[in-house]
């Protein structure tokens, strides 16, 4: 056990894991819950995701040494305020959000000095949301990256290390500026990316909703698959990522103009230049064992 009581602040897809992946470990002697409606209050209670679940988030912190938030990144700082006097003496506060700079300067501000804030975001989820998505293995063997601050409480820092790998995660750390940049790469643009190429097949009137449908195996599927996560965490991601997302946006948007002309010139030379090296980057994926090389991504096999 590595704390006495963990609280989660908000109930969702990771809170549920954290949940479900901290009972498979026994890392915890109490964990907490809460969530801002009642409805999914009621149906973390329904499904035993916590010990105890209480109405509001001031209690749920009440004398716990970990308290984890996660609600979306733009709710962080209310719920914060809301907390912060209630935080007991020494606990560490953390968070998983999908952006860390502007967390940081939403939250850090409202902290009294004898919490330990040590920001963190797991790099596994899904398209899915609610307390009744969450399951014990979505972090095995994924990374969650810690940005402890410079000169904080080194204890607290390895206690909340080994809770994550408790967990099943590889752990790594990284500095607030450099994480939203790597995450705009790995993760935001390619969501924006595929949102656009959703949203251009709805529009393509000429191509029946029913065809894309039929026949989205074809690629398309895996672009739906990204666009169906949640509006709300990803609307706050592009607001609170701003600087990273739009410089990495604009790289993407030069390469797609040289690719076009390589289209339009019938540059084959060039296509297959650029297709060579991209698939060398999936073959470092999966030897990094971030994915699988089965066919069809091993659908029918795995979650
Ligand atoms: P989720 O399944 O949608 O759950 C979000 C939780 O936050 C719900 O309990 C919701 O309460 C609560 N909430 C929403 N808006 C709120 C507000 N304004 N004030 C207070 N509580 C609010 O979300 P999730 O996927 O677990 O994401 C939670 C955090 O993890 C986000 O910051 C996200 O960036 C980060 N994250 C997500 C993923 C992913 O793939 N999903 C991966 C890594 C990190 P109600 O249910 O009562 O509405």
């Amino acid at each position: 056990m590595i704390y006495q009581r963990i609280a989660f602040i908000g109930l969702g897809l990771i809170a549920g894991s954290m949940a479900h992946a901290t009972r498979r470990a026994d890392l915890a002697g109490e964990i907490v819950g809460t969530a801002r409606s009642e409805q999914t209050r009621e149906i973390a209670k329904e499904i035993n995701l916590c010990d105890r679940i209480t109405d509001t988030a001031a209690e749920a912190v009440e004398g716990a040494d970990l308290v984890v938030l996660c609600v979306p990144v733009g709710a962080m700082e209310a719920v914060t305020k809301e907390i912060a006097p209630h935080l007991a003496e020494g606990c560490t506060l953390t968070d998983v959000g999908s952006v860390k700079k502007a967390v940081i300067d939403a939250v850090a501000p409202h902290l009294p000095d004898h919490v330990h804030f040590i920001p963190g975001h797991p790099l596994a989820g899904t398209e899915h949301s609610g307390p009744r998505s969450g399951f014990a293995e979505l972090f095995d063997k994924r990374f969650t990256i810690l940005v402890p601050p410079e000169g904080g409480n080194a204890q607290a820092a390895a206690n909340l290390r080994k809770y994550w790998e408790g967990l099943g995660a590889y752990v790594d750390e990284m500095d607030p500026e450099h994480h939203d940049l790597v995450l705009a790469v790995t993760s935001h643009c390619p969501h924006l990316i595929a949102y656009t190429m959703v949203g251009v097949a709805d529009d393509l009137r000429r191509v029946t909703d029913s065809e894309v449908i039929k026949y989205s195996a074809a690629g398309f599927r895996d672009f739906t698959r990204i666009a169906a996560s949640d509006p709300t965490m990803w609307r706050d991601v592009f607001l609170n990522n701003k600087e990273a997302t739009l410089e990495i946006l604009g790289r993407f948007t030069e390469e797609l103009f040289a690719l076009q002309r390589a289209i339009r010139t019938g540059d084959g030379e060039q296509l297959h230049d650029y297709f060579t090296r991209t698939r060398a980057i999936r073959r470092g994926i999966i030897e990094a064992g971030q994915d699988t090389d089965a066919p069809d991504f091993g659908r029918g096999a795995k979650r």
